[in-house]
């Protein structure tokens, strides 16, 4: 049902290196922070002698942590998937209708799969995968 005739144009080459580096340039500051998350993870968790108190903040902490990475990571793995994406060309359209993706949005959310329209849905639990 997806071969309509409305025919996907494709993004030139050039915005799809810059969107590139764009991901690529994300990708590594968002590794670089998740490296430094778990680093401090192992600092909370290394303290031997705590009172009660303090290992209230350090669970709270760890949980903040946790709750940030989880974030970084699906985030990373956005942006692994936009880059496959660039690589079978097609970057730029919504990967649930399709339609070209506004450039803004793009610009300012590289890795971001779908249209805002459909992001909505997504968001509202109203788009299946
Ligand atoms: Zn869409």
């Amino acid at each position: 049902m997806a071969t309509t005739s409305a025919r996907p144009v494709k993004m030139p080459k050039k915005d799809l290196e810059r969107f590139r580096r764009l991901l690529m340039e994300k990708k590594a500051s968002l590794s670089a922070d998740l490296a430094k998350t778990r680093s401090a993870e192992e600092e909370t968790g290394d303290e031997a002698t705590q009172d009660i108190a303090d290992k209230a903040v350090s669970s709270y902490t760890r949980e903040f942590l946790y709750s940030l990475s989880d974030n970084d990571r699906n985030t990373l793995l956005l942006i692994d998937q936009a880059l496959g994406r660039i690589d079978d060309g097609s970057y730029g359209h919504c990967q649930n209708c399709g339609v070209t993706m506004n450039e803004k949005r793009l610009n300012a959310v590289p890795w971001a799969p779908h249209c805002v329209d459909c992001q909505e849905l997504a968001e509202k639990g109203l788009l299946e995968g």
